[in-house]
C-alpha cells in the first residue's frame, strides 16, 4: 500500500511572514493525526526553509522540501545549494528536474543523474519531475518524450533504492502546469500506468509498486479528488493551489480519502 502523499511547491513565492504565518496556519488547522495517513511537504523558497525549519512552527509530521539541489556536495558553485547543506537545515526532500528548471535553466538528464544520486547519497528524498510538452502530446509523442525523461533513472545506483519511500516520481504534464488546464484522470492514469511500467523495467516489479507517482499540473479542490481516485496516482505536487493555506488543506483531505487501496 502507498501513502498518499502531498506537496507544495511555492516557487518564487511568499515573503518569509507569509511563509511563516502558512506554517501557523497549517499547524492550527490541519486535523490531529492527518500526518499518519498522508505524508505532506511544503516546499518553500531555500532562503525560507531554515527559518521555517528552525522556529519548528510547522505541524509535526509535516517535512520540508527544496526545489532544487545542487549536483556536488560543495564547491565553488556561485549561488548554489548543496542537499548536504539542505539536510543540515532539516529538508527532507528535493525536487528535481521541474519542468521550469529545464527550461529556463537548460537542465537535461546528465545533470538531473548528478543531483539525484547526491540528493540521495546526502539523505534527500529526490522528488523526479516528468513530463511531455504540448507540442510532443499533440504529436502523440506523449510517452517517447517520457521514455527519454525516464531513461535517467535506469542508471541510478540500486544502493540507493533499498526503501521505496525515499525515492518519489511526479508526472507533470508540462501544458498543464500553472495553466488552469489539468490533465484528465484517465490521461494521469494512462500515463502513470507507463511510469510504473517503466520504474518496473529498470528497478523490478517490488520497487515499482511501492514507489509513489503524484501528478501535478493545475491541481485544485475541484479537480483533485477524480485524479486521486485512480488507481495509480498516489498524490499531488501543487503550485498555484498550495500557497492558499485552506485550498491546500482541502487537498490534503482528498487525498487522505484516496489512501486505501494503493
Ligand atoms: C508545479 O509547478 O509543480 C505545478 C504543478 O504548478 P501548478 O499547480 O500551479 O500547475
Amino acid at each position: 500500500m502507498r501513502k498518499p502523499i502531498v506537496i507544495a511547491n511555492w516557487k518564487m513565492n511568499k515573503s518569509l511572514d507569509e511563509a511563516l504565518d502558512f506554517a501557523g496556519e497549517l499547524k492550527a488547522k490541519l486535523p490531529h493525526g492527518t500526518v499518519a495517513h498522508v505524508d505532506i511537504i511544503i516546499c518553500p523558497a531555500f532562503l525560507h526553509i531554515a527559518p521555517v525549519a528552525l522556529n519548528k512552527i510547522l505541524p509535526s509530521g509535516v517535512a520540508l522540501g527544496a526545489q532544487d539541489a545542487h549536483w556536488e556536495e560543495k564547491g565553488a558553485f556561485t549561488g548554489c545549494v548543496s542537499p548536504v547543506m539542505l539536510k543540515d537545515v532539516r529538508t527532507r526532500y528535493a525536487i528535481i528536474g521541474h519542468s521550469e528548471r529545464r527550461r529556463y535553466f537548460g537542465e537535461a538528464s546528465p545533470m538531473l543523474k548528478g543531483k539525484l544520486t547526491m540528493s540521495m547519497r546526502a539523505g534527500l528524498v529526490p522528488v523526479f519531475c516528468v513530463g511531455e510538452g504540448l507540442g510532443d502530446r499533440q504529436a502523440g509523442k506523449t510517452f517517447q518524450a517520457l521514455d527519454e525523461q525516464m531513461a535517467v533513472l535506469g542508471d541510478i545506483s540500486r544502493e540507493f533504492l533499498s526503501d521505496p519511500s525515499e525515492f518519489i516520481l511526479a508526472y507533470e504534464p508540462v501544458w498543464a502546469i500553472g495553466t488552469g488546464h489539468n490533465a484528465t484522470a484517465e490521461q494521469a492514469q494512462e500515463v502513470h500506468v507507463h511510469l510504473r511500467e517503466l520504474l518496473t523495467s529498470y528497478w523490478g516489479s517490488d520497487q515499482a509498486q511501492a514507489t509513489r507517482i503524484v501528478y501535478g499540473g493545475s491541481i485544485a479542490p475541484d479537480n483533485f479528488a477524480s485524479i486521486m481516485a485512480c488507481g495509480d496516482v498516489d498524490g499531488g505536487l501543487v503550485g498555484g493551489a498550495s500557497l492558499d493555506c485552506e485550498k491546500f488543506l482541502k487537498l490534503i483531505e482528498i487525498a487522505r480519502g484516496g489512501e486505501n487501496g494503493k
